[in-house]
Parts: structure tokens; C-alpha cells; sequence
């Protein structure tokens, strides 16, 4: 009997990783807090909101889609194109390399608000002063710390991958791509330097900061508060008003309920973007095998009625 389970975490994050997550996670933030009054008093154009939104929509969808539904819970099956796709595109979302974010979340999963799980607000109580610490340590405290998850355990289907091996080595140039492209695009398509800056700004450094704070709040809002449904093990809730900024997947409680569904928002008028997406994608033939959600499915994991 060698079957001796593996330790959860991994290695430590080393030194100038740790330094760069600091970074990457205030400077952002920064940004967003010094956009408002910049928005008032120069420099947002039509180009900005419109580079800022197609880059918020695609690399939401990366990790939404791609990170999150298809690597970490395998709800469809994917052509290597498509594979290789959505793995670089995720990683433009800006929330750790693939490896990391598919091991962290399937520990997520696998100890859902009880100890072991990375990020679950309930882990120091439920007086008033717990539960704001625990409100900051599932929203950003945890990404703030050096454990990093041991992917052996939770990740060794994609470390047997090479094409998902060299993209995750490629998480540090695909930032500067995700941050730098919009720039780009902003200066030629306004042919200035101002365009340039702004779209720097709103489409690189305010996009990327917003969508973190959508995909943590994920974590620590849609673990407070909300409805729920779904008779899930943990404290996972429905939150709607950020269906549609997290893509459909604020309807968290149904996603710890079912955790392969390809569709979180099940029910009716629960708008579900990125379940559309792979729903195109099945269409298209580069996705098959997808786990769409059954009414038998559905009634063995509805709440009983209280
Ligand atoms: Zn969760
Ligand atoms: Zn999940």
C-alpha cells in the first residue's frame, strides 16, 4: 500500500514572483482608484471604453471559459487549437499562471469553506470582526501569501501536457502582451501617442484591475451572499448582480452544486455568457462532449423546498 496522499501545498512562491504578485495586484489597483478623476478631466475616448470592453469580454472569457470550466472542471472537450487558445487567453486575464490557477481552484473545490480551501471567507468565524477578515482574505489576502498549491496533487493531467507546460512558463511575456496590445492598438487606430497612453490605461491597466476584483469577488462575495438553490456542501451562493461582469459566473452556488456543468446559470433569466460561448463553440465543432445541465441532473442537487 504506497498510495500515501500527496501534501497540499508545494513549494514556496519564490522571492521575485512574490515581489512581481505585489505588483502586479497594486499597481492596477492604483490605476483604478486614479481613473475617476482622470475620466473627468482628460483623456477617456470612444477608442478607450471600446478597446477596454473587447479586452475585458475576451480575456474574462479565457479564464471563465477556459481556465475555469474547461481545465479545472473538464465540462467539454476541446481541440488542441481550442485547447491552446483558451489557455493563452485565460492567461491574459492576468491571474496567475495556468498551473497555479487550476491547482488552487480544484483545492478550492475539493475543501470547499473548511480548512484546506485557499480562499474560503468562513475559516476564522462568524463574528463581525471574522468575517471581515475573512471577507479580505478570500478576496485578495490569499493571493498575497508565498503558499503556492501542490500541482502534483490537483494538477498532473495538465503537467503531463507540454503545450500547457510552455504556456505556463509564458505567463510573465503574455502580461506584457495583454497589457501592451491594447496600447497598441489605441496608437494606431488614433495615430497619437495620447491615444496610446489612454488606451495603455483604460484597456490594459484599469481592465485588468477590474476584472480581478469581478473574479475575486467570485470567491468571497458569491461565498457570503445570495440565494441558494442547489444544496451544495459549502456556503456557495447565487449573486446576480454580477452575472453578467463575471459572465455567468456569479451563480456560484449551482457551480459548487454541479461543479462539471458547463452551465452555471440554470434557471430561468440567469444569463450565462460564457455558457453561450461554448455553446458556439460546440456549434462550430471545436468543443463536443459538453456537460449541459438535465432536468434529472438538476433535481438531484435542487435544495429541498424549506
Ligand atoms: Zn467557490
Ligand atoms: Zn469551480
Amino acid at each position: 500500500m504506497t498510495t500515501a496522499v500527496k501534501p497540499l501545498l508545494g513549494r514556496k512562491r519564490p522571492i521575485p514572483a512574490h515581489v512581481a504578485v505585489y505588483a502586479f495586484v497594486i499597481i492596477p489597483f492604483l490605476a483604478l482608484l486614479a481613473a475617476v478623476p482622470i475620466a473627468w478631466g482628460w483623456g477617456l475616448a470612444w477608442l478607450d471604453i471600446i478597446l477596454a470592453v473587447a479586452f475585458y469580454a475576451v480575456t474574462c472569457l479565457g479564464a471563465t471559459v477556459g481556465f475555469h470550466r474547461y481545465f479545472t472542471h473538464g465540462a467539454f472537450k476541446a481541440s488542441r487549437a481550442l485547447r491552446i487558445g483558451l489557455a493563452v487567453v485565460g492567461t491574459m486575464a492576468v491571474q496567475g499562471p495556468i498551473l497555479h490557477w487550476v491547482a488552487d481552484h480544484r483545492r478550492h473545490h475539493a475543501f470547499a469553506d473548511k480548512e484546506g480551501d485557499p480562499h474560503s471567507p468562513w475559516l476564522f468565524g462568524t463574528g463581525p470582526v471574522a468575517l471581515a477578515r475573512g471577507f479580505w482574505h478570500a478576496h485578495l489576502g490569499w493571493v498575497l501569501e508565498r503558499d503556492l498549491t501542490n500541482q502534483e496533487r490537483f494538477a498532473p493531467d495538465l503537467l503531463a501536457d507540454r503545450d500547457i507546460r510552455i504556456i505556463h512558463r509564458l505567463f510573465g511575456p503574455l502580461t506584457i502582451v495583454t497589457l501592451l496590445s491594447p496600447a497598441l492598438l489605441g496608437g494606431l487606430i488614433s495615430w497619437s501617442w495620447q491615444g496610446a497612453l489612454t488606451a495603455f490605461f483604460w484597456a490594459g491597466l484599469v481592465r485588468v484591475t477590474a476584472l480581478h476584483h469581478v473574479t475575486w469577488s467570485v470567491n468571497s462575495v458569491c461565498h457570503m451572499i445570495g440565494e441558494r438553490p442547489f444544496a451544495a456542501r459549502d456556503r456557495s451562493a447565487n449573486f446576480w448582480p454580477l452575472a453578467i461582469l463575471s459572465m455567468g459566473e456569479s451563480w456560484h452556488n449551482l457551480h459548487h452544486a454541479d461543479p462539471t456543468s458547463a452551465r452555471h446559470g440554470v434557471l430561468r433569466g440567469q444569463i450565462d455568457i460564457s455558457a453561450r460561448l461554448i455553446w458556439v463553440f460546440e456549434k462550430l465543432g471545436w468543443a463536443w462532449d459538453v456537460r449541459w445541465p438535465t432536468p434529472e441532473r438538476l433535481a438531484r442537487i435542487s435544495a429541498a423546498p424549506a
